[in-house]
């Protein structure tokens, strides 16, 4: 069967009153077998796991295709244990405009704890195979990207990392396993914020990883889970699981909105540039087409003709789109990213990023129509 046959049918929490849709169970602690070792319902104590997150983990590694899940309260929650399977000495290759955060988390949690990075521009496969060093043991990757969207060929830098005895990571909270499965291409592990499309609604905080196999590193990262404390709660792992039910029928609406509010903005003569995957125009339209299924996801952003004044003024005349930070659920949103990553960051100063919601896309077009004109 298909997953969007198998997320609603399968994994559910029967609990014997004939309920069609899961329970949420709160229990923190389950009952002991007679033997005093054994727990016959399969649970024992909620960090190490309980009803509701193990059926959204199972349901998440159907998504991507993987062998298991590990799911955390974020998204960064999940990138920090990723930081934590590596040691002392190892050295990571990142994507130059990775999600900012992402960043953060190297420089200050692990600032003292010996583990240097390289960013290089990951469209550009020799300027990735030259930052390879020998303690390189990591391969970072985000498609499309934050907020420059550009798009990596997944499969030519897992082949490249494993050259090289590295692992790879592909942040895919933009693509979702909707447009992209990177476990196919060759990736090792699928980092999602759930709290983005997978939740879909801007109310849920959770993160996942999913792995291609479980093996020694699933093993560690899910003993950090149980041990470190960083999950979602059983409520939080409800609801997200309630949303992966209409997650095929929210996704097309997302990017047909983003391909459509993309080529109306193309032709503004008051926008200078458009970045989105789906957009010939777009410097790896070819590499996206080929690796991107079912369209070209709903994120898009635009260089406004002028400076950052006139992107902030933009951003205030749109009544539809809230300026707002995060991605990813019905109601679209547009941001200044510069404001937020702050004067260090390369992001240029006339980039709007937008999320494309579920609206209807007249609606969306005639709200840009009026704010370009009062500009
Ligand atoms: C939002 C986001 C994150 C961080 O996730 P949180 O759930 O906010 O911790 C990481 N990567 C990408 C691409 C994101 O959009």
């Amino acid at each position: 069967m298909e997953f969007s046959t198998r997320i609603i049918h399968e994994d559910n929490i029967k609990d014997g009153s004939g309920a069609v849709m899961s329970p949420i169970i709160l229990s923190t602690t389950f009952e002991r077998g007679q033997d005093g070792i054994s727990y016959p319902g399969g649970f024992f104590y909620s960090r190490y796991d309980n009803p509701n997150r193990h059926s959204l983990e199972q349901k998440l590694a159907k998504m991507e295709n993987g062998a298991g899940c590990v799911s955390f309260a974020s998204g960064l929650a999940a990138a920090t244990v990723v930081f934590q399977s590596l040691k002392t000495g190892d050295h990571i290759v990142l994507p130059d405009d990775t999600y900012f955060s992402i960043r953060t988390i190297l420089d200050t949690m692990f600032s003292g704890f010996g583990l240097s990075y390289t960013l290089v521009d990951m469209t550009d496969l020799d300027a990735l195979r030259k930052a390879i060093q020998p303690n390189t043991k990591l391969v970072w990757t985000e498609t499309p990207s934050n907020p420059l969207i550009k798009v990596t060929d997944l499969a030519a830098v897992a082949a490249i990392a494993k050259e090289h005895n590295c692992f790879t990571v592909t942040d895919n909270t933009w693509a979702t396993p909707y447009y992209t499965k990177p476990i196919e291409f060759g990736i090792d592990i699928v980092l999602h914020s759930t709290t983005k499309y997978l939740g879909g609604h801007s109310d849920i905080l959770g993160g996942a990883l999913i792995f291609g196999e479980n093996n020694q590193r699933y093993e560690f990262i899910k003993a950090c889970q149980k041990l470190g404390g960083a999950v979602p709660s059983p409520y939080d792992c409800w609801l997200l699981c309630r949303s992966l039910t209409t997650f095929v029928a929210r996704m097309p609406i997302h990017s047909n909105n983003a391909m459509q509010l993309a080529a109306y903005l193309e032709a503004h003569p008051k926008i200078d540039r458009v970045l989105y995957p789906g957009l010939t125009s777009h410097p790896q339209h070819e590499v996206a087409a080929r690796q991107m299924t079912n369209g070209f996801g709903g994120m898009l952003s635009i260089l406004v003709k002028g400076d950052r004044a006139t992107a902030l003024q933009l951003a205030d005349k749109l009544q539809l789109f809230t300026h707002a930070t995060s991605l990813g659920g019905v109601e679209s949103l547009i941001e200044h990213r510069k404001s937020i990553e702050g004067d260090l960051s390369p992001t240029p100063d006339n980039l709007l990023r937008i999320s494309a919601g579920i609206e209807d896309v007249k609606d969306l077009i005639n709200d840009f129509e009026q704010a370009l004109l009062s500009i």
